[in-house]
């Protein structure tokens, strides 16, 4: 398998392939960048082969490996580009893990991971992402320096999920603002995507200014514990994007802006906390801007977690004044983008990716002419 011409290996600095027989484990870490800072992202265990196990066994492996490849290298630049756009002093990486958590976590396997992250001496922390629990990070931290997202520790800043559900709440009043020059949330329709962690925490922000909520989601417990925060409706997943309403804040899982959904989006508004909102970059965010709909780029919004956990990266203390203040901006930071998107009539997702590679550049050439 070719590396380097991959459309998603945007010159990475580091691509490194990790086993461990005695555990099984297959991981690939991928270090977008470090020109900011060390890179930091999550680590995502996932079973690629599910989605091939209708092929021969060789043929679902080398699928599945693929997959694996795609999403740590394309993650990790996002994670170069919501770092860089949130201000931090963080480069962007990620890590994935092959396999199915159920079966293959084990704490010799979170030891194993630690132990390749080490390696790498911190040119990559890591932190929890779909697949992965504060148990198992807290096993690979036994055998490692670079873990983010702790429990407990000097420096922890434990769950960043409600960190992240700020920022997107003040993301939605920014895109208001911009859209409908107001930044009143009260009597605005928002149709929630997904309420677990983040979007279950957004609810609450929600109903608390006055919003109408509707929301959808697999799990009836993340349901129930939303409808005891207050008054929501509640509508079939396969029918939330179509809700008539202001927003639509996606808060489950990416990819769902694509060309069947986006046609049925009546919400003038998407700001939410997914990850890979849009099926294509610069396709579906231009097939929003066509047709008025404000599109908030989801690295930028969704970037309050990776906001609060810097501190422990960099081993400083921060009070929760500060750290509020510091996810705040997420808003200031959008209100360019649009500004930037209707002057240049862009896609916003373009304008950001824009933005953040100019920043990227710049902190290369200050190292580099501070090396000379
Ligand atoms: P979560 O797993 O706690 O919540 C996701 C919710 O979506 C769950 O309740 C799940 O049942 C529901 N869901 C799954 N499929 C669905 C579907 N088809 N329709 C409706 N609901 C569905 O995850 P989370 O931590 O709340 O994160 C939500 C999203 O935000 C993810 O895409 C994640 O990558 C992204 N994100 C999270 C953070 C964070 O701090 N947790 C930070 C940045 C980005």
């Amino acid at each position: 398998m070719s590396v380097f011409n991959l459309r998603s290996f945007k010159n990475h600095e580091n691509v490194v392939f990790c086993s461990d027989e005695a555990t099984g484990m297959k991981a690939i870490i991928a270090v977008h960048s470090t020109a900011l800072g060390p890179s930091a992202g999550g680590c995502r265990f996932w079973d690629y082969t599910a989605v091939h196990k209708h092929a021969p066994h060789d043929v679902c492996q080398d699928r599945a490996e693929e997959d694996a490849l795609y999403d740590v290298l394309r993650l990790s630049r996002g994670m170069s580009f919501k770092n860089a756009m949130a201000g931090l002093r963080l480069g962007g990486g990620k890590a994935v893990i092959i396999g199915n958590p159920r079966k293959l976590e084990s704490p010799e396997l979170a030891y194993a991971f630690g132990l390749a992250i080490q390696r790498l001496g911190g040119a990559y922390y890591t932190a929890e992402d779909v697949g992965t629990s504060p148990k198992f990070l807290a096993d690979v931290a036994k055998n490692c320096s670079y873990v983010s997202g702790l429990e407990d520790g000097p420096f922890a800043t434990g769950d960043p999920s409600p960190h992240t559900a700020i920022g997107v709440y003040e993301g939605i009043k920014a895109a208001v603002r911009h859209k409908h020059g107001k930044s009143e949330l009260k009597g605005l329709h928002i149709a929630i995507q997904g309420v677990g962690n983040v979007g279950g925490y957004l609810a609450k922000h929600l109903l608390k200014d006055g919003a109408i909520i509707t929301i959808a989601d697999i799990n009836q417990d993340n349901i129930n514990r939303v409808l005891s925060y207050g008054p929501a409706s509640v509508v079939p997943t396969q029918q939330i994007h179509s809700t008539e309403c202001d927003i639509f804040s996606p808060c489950a899982l990416g990819g769902g802006l694509n060309d069947s959904s986006l046609p049925e989006i009546k919400a003038s508004i998407i700001a939410g906390a997914a990850n890979n909102q849009l099926e294509s970059e610069g396709i579906h965010d231009e097939m929003l801007r066509q047709r008025g709909i404000l599109y908030a780029p989801d690295y930028v919004i969704n970037a309050g977690g990776i906001i609060s956990i810097e501190s422990e990266i960099y081993k400083e203390k921060l009070d929760d004044g500060a750290r509020l203040a510091k996810v705040l901006r997420i808003g200031e930071t959008l209100t360019s983008i649009f500004k930037e998107s209707d002057k240049q009539k862009l896609p916003t997702g373009i304008i950001a990716n824009e933005m953040a590679e100019n920043i990227i550049a710049k902190a290369k050439e200050n190292k580099k002419a501070s090396a000379a």
